[in-house]
Formats: C-alpha cells, structure tokens, sequence
C-alpha cells in the first residue's frame, strides 16, 4: 500500500479524498494555489504546498509544480479529485514517467476514452448502442452540415474534448447550424484549448443515466448499479439519485453488462463512469466516458455501502477489488443535491462571498461533502460548488422527506447558494413522483423561482 498521496485538487473533493486517506493510514500531501492557502483540506492535511497563483493553468494545472511538489515530499502517489487534472493523459503519463503512480486509468485510456468522438467509434465497434451522429469528428461547417442532413435535425453540436456541460450547443435547423457550429467550437477552444468537433442526434427530454464501474488490474470488472442525474441546468447536473425510477430490472441488467463491456473494452483499470442517454422508449445509448471519481459518487456509496475512494486507492496499488459482482446489492434509495454557491434568480450568476455562519445537517442517511466552515471567503477563481447534500432512505419518498429536511436544516449565511432552489425541487409533483427527464429544470425553473419567493414549500 501507498506511504503518502499527494493530492493534486481543492475544495470538497480534496477532503474527500484526504479522509480515505486518513482511513487507510496514509500520509496526504495537498498542493494549492495561494488563493486557497486557508482552505480546510490545506488546514487537515499532513503537509501543504503551494504551486501557484490563484489562477488554475498556472497552480492545480501546473503539473511541473506539481510533480517537483509529489517527489520532494516523498509521494508514491497522485490522486487527481475530478476536473484539473483528473482526465489529462499528459499527466498520467508523466506520472508514470517520474515514477509516482496516478490514481486512475493509465494514459493511454485517458486518451482513448478522453476525445468523445474516439469513444463512440469504439464503443460502436464493440457493440455498445451509441447516439446516432457522425462518424468521428466533422472538420469544418461544410462537414457539419453534410453529418446532421444525414443524421436528421434536431442535433446536438459537441465538442470531443468537452466536460462539464460546455462545448455543446443544439441546433434545430440547417440555417441556423453554420452559427451554432462556430458558436460551440469557439467554447470549446476557449474552454479545452480544442475544437476537434462531433454531432449526434439531440434526442429529445432523455434521461441522464450512468453507471460506476470499477475495474482493477487483475481482470476483474464489476459495475455498481446506476446514478439518474437527469436533473440538469445547461447539461450540468444539479441532482442525483440512485436506483433511477426509469429502469426495470431488465434494463438495468442491459445497461450494466453495456458499461462493463464499455470498460472492458477500453482496457480500464480503477474508477470510472460510463454514461447513457435513455429515451422515451426506453432505448438507452452511450454518451461518454468519464475516466475519473464523480462529483455525485456518494450516491453509490451510500446504495452499495462501499467506499470507492478506498477502491480507487487499493486498485491503483495493484489490490483486486474487495467484492466480486454477486455480493453488490442496492440497498435503499440515495438523493445527492449540489449546493452552488451562485444565485438562480440572476441567472445562476457565481455569488462568491464569506460565510458568516455555517450550519450543517446530520442526522440519520445524511451527510454533507463539504470544505466551507464559518469565516471561509470562497474564492472566485473555481467551481461554484460548495457543499453536497446526500441522504439515504428506505424508500425514494423516504429519501425526499429526508433530503427537505437535511436542507431545511442548512444555513449559508454570507453568500446566495441554489440550496432554496433545491429544496422547492422536492416538493414539485412531477419530481416527487419520479417524472424526471433532462429538460425538468427548464420546464420548471419559473415556478421554483416562484415558490422561492413565496418562501412556502410548493408555493402554498
Ligand atoms: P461529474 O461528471 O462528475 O458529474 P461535472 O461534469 O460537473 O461532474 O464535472 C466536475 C468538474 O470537472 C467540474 O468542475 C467541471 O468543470 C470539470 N470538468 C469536467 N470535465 C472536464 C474537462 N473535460 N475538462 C476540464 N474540466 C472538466
Ligand atoms: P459532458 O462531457 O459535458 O458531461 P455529455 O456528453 O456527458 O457532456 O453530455 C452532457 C449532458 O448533455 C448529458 O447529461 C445530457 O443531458 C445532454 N446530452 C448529451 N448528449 C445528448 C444527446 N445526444 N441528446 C440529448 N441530450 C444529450
Ligand atoms: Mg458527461
């Protein structure tokens, strides 16, 4: 087993990983930027460094800073969190190289599984249903144009390089696709400094269903049932539940045996994701894989009741997984709400701001991934999550009158989170019953914003 991991990330997921860590005794070591020298997980762990400047291309992406920082503090280790790093396989590969292990999949499937367009035409390959689109990357307009006459509009324009929701844009028409196309990869080159570009065919109100995998170096793949983030503000999740009311038993066999196919075929090694869009019909289709930890792992975590940081870490130390596929069970129902802290009345604009007071829910199947405590000023440079609230339940309904609760217990005082948002999000009919599809929040926003102002749950 590892002696000491460096931890190359910040905020919630830092202390995630830092408190396996702690579990497993074994050291941390987390680097960071100046803007977070205060920050908890810089206050908790064994040892800090600062690499850089707030700015993240010059602190958690300087990966030189980051590698001198891993090796002269006696690292054997790098856990990348998600975001930065997480899915670089430049730096997966200079990890190798400098003889320190990446807590993930190797270079090679980072890369493979990384350029989304690459991803689908090996998906295709191995008989894993993938969305109807072009084949591989359209190299201008002209191309573009030419792919969504064949695939039939609406379609969704997609950056290959792409993550967390940006890069993509949905075009409905051909006179409008030419504007769209250099509108979508202007943010893909701005965002991943990469405008390599794909179509697929916008499937219309699907449900965002994923499944975890796990897959470890001596062959063995297992996968942990399903994570329905179909809750989604500009294809950004915002909620999560574990089971997904969308799946029979039938098709959640289906769809796990497609993402452990997906991952076997992609050579995977460690923690990873393999996401779906599921239609009306119930047809599922693969999007992309994430070759990292998720923002919403606690859901699993808390149906399966392992801890997959712990699985990350043991795999990438060369141990076989701690369970073989007959001994996971889903017990329960799980809800996860990511608290941002950014104000849905004025567009969901980043509130930055100094917490001035902090109250944290608890209770019984509540628990709160979190790196706020009170007089913590959240820095502007990064992510605007800043808590998640995950609550686990007998029942889905169980699990909603605990996660109202655990949210009316919540207090941020000092800067305007979504936490309200969220909170009038369990008592909308249509989401209490399950009803939920990718185009909920859009369908529903005005209402919620109104019952906010309301300060009535449901508005009544
Ligand atoms: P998840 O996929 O785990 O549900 P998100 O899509 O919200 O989570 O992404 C988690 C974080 O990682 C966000 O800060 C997001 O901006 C970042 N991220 C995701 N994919 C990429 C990528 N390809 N390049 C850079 N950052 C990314
Ligand atoms: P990212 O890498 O940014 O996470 P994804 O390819 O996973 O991008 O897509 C993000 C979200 O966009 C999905 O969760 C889904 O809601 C929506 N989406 C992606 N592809 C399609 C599609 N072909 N049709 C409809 N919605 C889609
Ligand atoms: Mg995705």
């Amino acid at each position: 087993m590892f002696q000491r991991i460096l931890i190359a990330n910040r905020g919630e997921i830092a202390l995630r990983i830092l408190r396996a860590c702690r579990d497993l005794d074994i050291d941390t070591v987390v680097v960071h930027s100046t803007a977070d020298a205060d920050s908890l997980p810089v206050q908790l762990a064994g040892r800090a460094v600062c690499v850089g400047p707030p700015r993240a291309g010059e602190s958690y992406l300087n990966t030189a800073a980051i590698l001198t920082a891993a090796q002269s503090a006696g690292c054997d280790a790098i856990h990348p969190g998600y975001g930065f790093l997480s899915e670089n396989a430049d730096f997966a590969d200079a990890c190798a190289r400098e003889g320190l292990k990446f807590i993930g999949p190797s270079g090679e499937v980072i890369r493979k599984m990384g350029n989304k367009a690459a991803a689908r035409s090996l998906m295709r390959a191995v008989g894993v249903p993938v969305v109807p689109g072009s084949d591989g990357a359209v190299a201008d307009a002209t191309a573009a144009r030419r792919a969504a006459d064949a695939i039939g509009y609406p379609v969704l324009i997609k950056a290959a390089a792409g993550g967390g929701g940006r890069g993509m844009r949905r075009c409905f028409s051909p006179e409008e696709l030419e504007g769209t196309f250099e509108e979508a990869r202007s943010e893909a080159v701005a965002n991943f400094g990469d405008g390599e570009m794909y179509l697929e065919k916008l499937i219309l109100s699907p449900r965002h269903i994923e499944f975890q995998i796990l897959a470890d170096r001596h062959g063995n793949v297992i996968q942990l049932g399903e994570r329905d983030c179909s809750i989604q503000r500009k294809n950004q999740k915002l909620i999560e539940e574990s089971p997904s009311r969308a799946l029979t038993p039938a098709l959640r066999a289906a769809m796990g045996e497609a993402a452990v196919k997906a991952a076997r075929a992609a050579g995977y090694e460690n923690a990873g994701t393999v996401e779906f869009a599921v239609d009306r019909e119930g047809r599922f289709y693969f999007i992309e894989m994430n070759t990292r930890i998720q923002v919403e792992h606690p859901v699993t975590e808390f149906v399966t009741g392992m801890d997959l940081v712990r699985e990350q870490i043991r795999i990438a130390a060369g141990l076989p997984l701690s369970r073989r596929q007959e001994e996971i069970t889903l017990t329960g129902h799980a809800l996860e709400c990511r608290i941002n802290a950014e104000d849905p009345r004025r567009g969901f604009a980043p509130c930055p701001g100094t917490v001035d007071f902090l109250h944290l829910p608890g209770g019984l199947g509540v628990r709160v991934e979190t790196a706020l405590y009170t007089g913590y000023t959240l820095p502007s440079f990064y992510d605007s999550l800043c808590a998640k609230v995950v609550v686990h339940a007998p029942t889905r309904l169980d699990a909603v009158r605990r996660m109202r609760r655990a949210l009316e217990e919540l207090v941020i005082e000092g800067c305007t989170t979504n936490a309200a948002l969220a909170h009038q999000i369990m008592y909308c009919p249509e989401f209490v019953r399950g009803n939920v599809d990718t185009a909920f929040l859009e369908r529903n926003l005005d209402t919620l914003l109104k019952w906010c102002d309301t300060g009535e749950e449901g508005g009544a």
